[in-house]
């Protein structure tokens, strides 16, 4: 097995360009599991772990571009926790200390799987990706980027460089189920992410369905509802239709995590709490 290890982004496309069946390997914290499993063998390795552009993040208008090698350490530091509180809730469930200083976004994406933890948090923000490869950039919307199950838009040659996240203003929470407390894989997820300036509140459910994707129903109906001065006083009534809208948006399976029905009844749980603490954070 040959490993080259990049040192930027131009050279980690060369070397696609030229190894096209090279597996790309970031923390390794996805992959290395299924190699040890032998779902998948290695010929060629290709190392993003060590180029500097991929672990920064900068501010652009009113967005953050984040490196696609940033880790969950990195996505809970306070500077970027600040623009993303619930990406760094999200960040803060993945794994072990260990887990969240090797894996990174740019993996957790490539990986798309319905569990992945940030996905649900950047489906409610319209997050977009830069992928690259040697003769070109383009950028692509985060539903058109995870396509299925475990599948995503990536053209042989080509690798995530960065992802662009809007930054919104007011309260944000990222929930999780799991089979227990820590070091778990989702059974149902959710973000609520609120738009102050657009009066939007954005729901991204993750686990139950094929891929993450955005409550729109949901959205509208509380959007609506929601008191924007106060963010007070909805009624049991509203939030319980708001919850079910939601669940009632879902597509969940029987797994060994958990059945369709435990999924439907928990995102509706996870929507409610949500929501009650979006209405008691500060919205202005
Ligand atoms: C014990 C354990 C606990 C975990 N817990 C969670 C959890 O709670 N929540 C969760 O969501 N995930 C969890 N994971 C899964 C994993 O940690 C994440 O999905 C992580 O983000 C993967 O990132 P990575 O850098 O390690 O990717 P890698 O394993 O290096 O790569 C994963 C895939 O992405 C591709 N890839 C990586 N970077 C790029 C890039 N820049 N461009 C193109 N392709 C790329 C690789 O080729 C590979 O196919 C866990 C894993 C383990 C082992």
């Amino acid at each position: 097995m040959g490993v080259i290890i990049a040192k930027s982004v131009n050279e980690a496309c060369a070397v696609l360009a030229e190894n096209p069946a090279a597996t790309v390997l970031a923390g390794g914290t996805d992959l290395m599991v299924q190699v040890n499993r032998g779902t998948h063998s290695l010929e060629t390795v290709l190392d993003l772990s060590r180029i500097p552009e991929l672990k920064k993040w900068t501010m652009e208008d009113n967005q953050i571009i984040l490196g696609a090698g940033i880790s969950y350490t990195d996505l809970t530091h306070p500077q970027l926790s600040a623009f993303f509180p619930a990406l760094a809730q999200a960040a803060r469930t993945v794994g072990s200390p260990q887990i969240r200083n090797a894996g990174t976004l740019g993996g957790n994406l490539a990986t798309a799987s319905p569990a992945g933890d940030t996905i649900p948090v950047l489906v409610a923000m319209d997050a977009s990706m830069q992928l690259k490869s040697s003769t070109e950039t383009r950028e692509v919307s985060i539903t058109e980027f995870i396509t299925g199950v475990k599948a995503n838009a990536l053209k042989p040659g080509e690798i995530i460089e960065s992802i662009k996240v809007p930054i919104f203003k007011g309260p944000q929470e990222f929930l999780k189920v799991g089979t227990r407390n820590a070091m778990v894989i989702s059974v149902v997820s959710l973000a609520l992410v609120t738009d102050y300036l657009e009066r939007k509140l954005r729901i991204g459910v993750g686990s139950v369905s094929p891929v993450p994707f955005r409550a729109t129903e949901a959205e509208e109906f509380i959007s609506d509802k929601f008191d924007w001065e106060t963010n007070r006083n909805l009624s049991e009534k509203v939030i319980n239709k708001f919850s079910e809208l939601v669940a009632n948006s879902t597509e969940p399976i029987d797994d060994h995590r958990g059945t369709a029905n435990y999924r439907k009844h928990a995102v509706k749980v996870l929507a409610k709490r949500a929501l009650e603490r979006v209405s008691a954070g500060d919205i202005k």
